[in-house]
């Protein structure tokens, strides 16, 4: 059994503040500060171009990538880093698209985060597919032999509903349908089975719940039995089979190695590396028990003393990943006082109070928190004043 107090000490996290935001921004692991320092001086200081040989460099985006795949159940050589989430979207979906010729729909659902639907418009119209975006809960009725790409989150940014991808995954192999998951609110959230469930791609981002840093480096999985056939639509001289060549033509590298776009991260990549190390012992199913734990107690604390919100995400733990959503018709103001009191969640657009559970650092004692301080907040309607109204560059 996993010991969350020891995971907890392994983050720099201010006593003063309770974070329930890490489904945005996961903490700073003081392995990732500590190892950037070294590598920043032992490594790119000492070794300069030496690094890419000398200090491995050039092999990181695998060598992440298989401790990635260990937390998705993927396995070792099938996943590898790099870029940010929108470019994978693109590479994934691209690849996917070519793999059925003969179809033109790609299905997804409203839930979907803007970024991913924005990449598949742009691809419907260069190759002149369609994308067709249904309700959520409609999806699994829209899967027929027409659509070529199933491509859904599987946890919902705002909602945090999370899809069956077991059944949604059968049902469009049962039509021929290949499936995308994007896991950026799975990976290290929740149990995820991309091999047990057969899935055909998936792509995740590292700086949510994986604690990888601002900006950290996403992700690419590309099942085994796709790996050799997938082309990639940005052939990037690091995909290539022999980029140290410097051939004219492009000729794609061995399995997920042909997802490598330009030269890698390197320090990024480092601090992300660094804080895997906290899921070194972690068992998943603890993690998980943990999350739907926090995410009860939290429903019924606010369901409980704050009759002003609506509960905005599903009741029932198995279809929720590790978050909960309330609403409230002054959210952005709501969540602006509770950080202001200590409290950090966030605020979606339009009218969503958002709050992530990430067991390596939140415990019940958060959850109490969390509960009193909106409790505080919206019973003193302290949120009206004009301080909790102003907007900054990002909400
Ligand atoms: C966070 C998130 C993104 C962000 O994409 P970036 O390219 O990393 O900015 C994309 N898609 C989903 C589903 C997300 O949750």
């Amino acid at each position: 059994m996993t010991d969350f107090s020891q995971t907890r000490a392994l983050f720099h996290l201010p006593d003063s503040i309770t974070y329930l935001d890490g489904n945005s921004l996961g903490p700073l692991p003081l392995a990732a500060r500590d190892r950037v320092a070294r590598m920043m001086g032992e490594e790119w200081g000492n070794m300069l171009i030496g690094g890419w040989n000398q200090a491995g460099w050039y092999t990181q985006p695998r060598r992440v990538g298989d401790r990635i795949a260990g937390l998705i159940g993927a396995g070792p050589g099938q996943v590898v880093m790099g870029d940010t989430l929108s470019i994978k979207v693109y590479q994934a979906l691209s690849a996917a698209l070519s793999l059925r010729p003969e179809r033109r729909v790609i299905l997804s659902d409203s839930g979907n985060f803007p970024s991913d639907l924005y990449v598949a418009q742009g691809i419907a119209r260069s190759r002149d597919a369609d994308l067709r975006v249904v309700a959520p809960g409609e999806v699994a009725g829209m899967i027929g032999p027409e659509v070529a790409v199933l491509m859904l989150t599987e946890v919902d940014y705002r909602t945090g509903r999370r899809h069956d991808m077991a059944a949604l995954t059968a049902r469009a192999h049962e039509n021929g349908v290949l499936t995308l998951w994007d896991l950026a609110h799975s990976a290290g959230a929740v149990d995820v089975d991309l091999l047990g469930v057969g899935a055909d791609f998936a792509v995740g981002c590292t700086y949510k719940y994986l604690n990888g840093g601002p900006g950290a480096p996403a992700f690419i999985w590309v099942n085994p039995r796709h790996a050799e056939r997938a082309q990639p639509s940005l052939q990037g001289w690091m995909g290539h089979a022999a980029p140290f060549d410097f051939d004219r033509d492009y000729q794609p590298a061995a399995g997920i190695e042909r997802m490598r776009v330009g030269t890698p991260p390197v320090i990024a990549l480092t601090a992300l590396d660094a804080a895997l190390d906290v899921w070194d012992g972690v068992d998943m199913a603890a993690l998980r028990a943990r999350s739907i734990t926090l995410g009860q107690r939290f429903i019924a604390g606010v369901e409980a003393r704050c009759p002003q919100l609506e509960l905005h995400s599903p009741r029932d733990p198995a279809r929720r990943g590790s978050q909960v959503s309330f609403r409230h018709a002054s959210a952005f103001a709501v969540m602006q006082a509770l950080i202001a009191n200590g409290v950090i969640g966030d605020f979606r657009a339009p009218d969503v109070l958002r709050f992530g559970f990430a067991p390596l650092y939140n415990g019940i004692e958060d959850v109490d928190r969390a509960v009193d301080t909106l409790a505080m907040v919206l019973g003193s309607a302290m949120w009206q004043r004009a301080e909790f109204h102003r907007r900054g560059d990002v909400t």
